[in-house]
């Protein structure tokens, strides 16, 4: 299996291979004299940030980029910075789930076609990210999520994960979008990219990035405003998928046991986790259950058949891991943050 580290590692090493032997007897030569500790992570170690690799320029004036995305959030902000500089395709639509998405014929063709495919970066997209690193080898395979500081899920939560049918996300959280800061990172990381890609494009990728930046910096305040209006003791989340650690670190909320009890959407509970789920609610008092827009509903309305001592059982609705359809008020990154935000202020604060 290729993995992305690999992959990028590979990239590297390429860029690099062109350097004459002196200057890499030279480099070696200084590192064992700095330190024996590289700032640079390990392969086994997944808790460090990702690194973003190396671009060359990949057109001349007048050619256009041709970039891959892989989930509906992550073509979102690429979309901001590249805007129409770019030749954009954007694998996944609106409300596909990227834990689960298989690509298709002409997925493969895009990423055959394409100089730069950006992916989320620690195995979010688990049927996906494999073929690509294959299918597109001219292409540069980016994390968006290169230099986040990765939430390590706590021994308890990487215990569940394993419970999972195979699928594995390793011992980090990938869902880095919950927290605004994170997505600044992204769009720092994508203007670098396309710049080093298509450098008479800078200036108009510089300006892009400026502009989404402050509309982030904005949201991430708002954001703040709207959910701190919260009482404190009611800032608690019941959720379908652990998807939401990110957002709970930032904006101050607590997750409870969750109905699937995984990063990934694809483990299907046990009939003890769903009894233990109920009991939690039962013993909180809590009659409100959080559901992602790209999970089933099913098991969360059996579970709400169990809340007998609920006089009603709220399931709310949030956009987790894809952005919502036309006329949703979330088909934007930023709009699916504020809808959720809304969602939670107002279903939390009854
Ligand atoms: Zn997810």
């Amino acid at each position: 299996m290729i993995t992305v580290r690999d992959k990028i590692k590979r990239q590297n090493r390429n860029r690099f291979a062109g350097l004459s032997l002196w200057l890499v007897s030279m480099l070696a030569l200084l590192a064992a004299a700095c330190s024996s500790q590289a700032p640079t992570a390990s392969p086994g170690d997944a808790s460090q940030p990702l690194p973003l690799p190396v671009v060359e320029p990949m057109v001349s004036a007048g050619q256009k980029l041709h970039v891959v995305a892989t989930t509906s959030i992550i073509g979102d902000v690429v979309r901001q910075v590249g805007d129409e500089a770019i030749d954009l395709t954007i694998l996944m639509q609106p409300g596909q789930d990227p834990h689960s998405y298989q690509p298709g014929a002409s997925d493969l063709t895009a990423a055959a076609d394409a100089n730069i495919i950006f992916i989320n970066g620690w195995n979010l997209e688990e049927g996906l990210v494999n073929d690509l690193a294959t299918i597109g080898n001219k292409a540069v395979l980016v994390p968006i999520s290169a230099g986040v500081v990765p939430r390590v899920l706590s021994e308890e939560e990487h215990d569940k994960e394993t419970h999972g049918e195979g699928h594995s996300h390793g011992p980090v959280d990938p869902h880095t979008w919950q927290d605004v800061a994170n997505v600044i990172q992204w769009v720092e990381n994508v203007r670098q990219v396309l710049s080093a890609a298509d450098p008479a494009n800078a200036a108009l990728y510089e300006a892009n990035a400026a502009a989404y930046r402050q509309t982030l910096q904005q949201l991430d305040a708002d954001l703040r405003t709207t959910l701190g209006a919260i009482p404190e003791e009611r800032r608690i989340l019941v959720t379908n998928h652990d998807n939401l650690g990110y957002f709970a670190r930032a904006y101050g909320f607590e997750i409870t046991d969750s109905v699937i009890p995984s990063i990934s959407s694809l483990a299907e509970p046990s009939a003890g986790e769903l009894a233990a789920l109920v009991d939690t609610m039962r013993s909180k008092g809590f009659c409100t259950l959080i559901l992602e827009a790209t999970a089933s509903t099913q098991l969360a309305r059996m579970l709400k058949s169990e809340l007998t001592g609920c006089a009603d059982v709220h399931l709310i609705m949030l956009y987790t891991d894809a952005l919502g359809p036309a006329g949703s008020g979330a088909e934007t990154y930023e709009g699916m943050m504020r809808a959720n935000a809304a969602t939670l202020a107002k279903e939390l604060s009854r």
